[in-house]
């Protein structure tokens, strides 16, 4: 969890460190503001994904349940600078679903923590096999990270996609496909 007074502390040091003037007018509340902010950033750290996938439904059939275009910020634990963008998630139905929105609350369980995208997308799969035990699934994430877009090679608008299978997804090319013709 969250130390707001660390975090502030640590804050009022960075600012000293950039040369600043922390008694300025502007700064003067920045250090006890951005310990707010990073606690609401943060939230997920404390969260379980459990609660919203243990909600579920039976469902007679198991067609491929597709959530796509979900939005997601986070922060990179790198730089911890912001990278956001777009998530897919599919599931094969094993007799149980989900609402729509607990697919949308798993991922911010896990955006909402300093990651790097590659985990972030793992641990969606990974929660979503061991919570709702679907037949399987697949999770498509497509960022930009600041830390790449505003400094360094600066390529704004450059996407890192990651992907994570399991389950019937991991070992059925043809599923796997077909998950990639829907999300295009
Ligand atoms: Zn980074």
């Amino acid at each position: 969890m969250v130390n707001k007074d660390k975090v502030e502390a640590a804050v009022k040091l960075l600012l000293e460190g950039m040369g600043e003037d922390v008694n300025r007018e502007g700064l003067k509340e920045t250090p006890a503001r951005v310990a707010r902010m990073y606690e609401e950033l943060l939230s997920g750290m404390g969260a379980s994904a459990k609660e919203h996938l243990s909600k579920t439904f039976e469902a007679s059939d198991s067609q491929i349940v597709l959530e796509r275009d979900i939005t997601f910020y986070s922060i990179c634990e790198h730089h911890l600078m912001p990278f956001f963008g777009k998530i897919h998630i599919a599931y094969i139905p094993d007799g149980q679903v989900v609402g729509i929105s607990k697919l949308a609350r798993t991922v911010e369980v896990y955006a909402a923590r300093l990651q790097i995208q590659e985990r972030l997308t793992a641990e969606i799969a990974d929660a979503i096999m061991e919570n709702l035990r679907p037949k399987g699934v697949m999770v498509l994430v497509s960022a930009e990270h600041m830390c790449m877009t505003m400094r360094g090679v600066k390529k704004p608008g450059s996407q890192t996609v990651t992907a994570a299978s399991r389950g019937l997804f991991d070992e059925d090319e043809s599923l796997k496909s077909l998950f990639w013709n829907m999300v295009k």
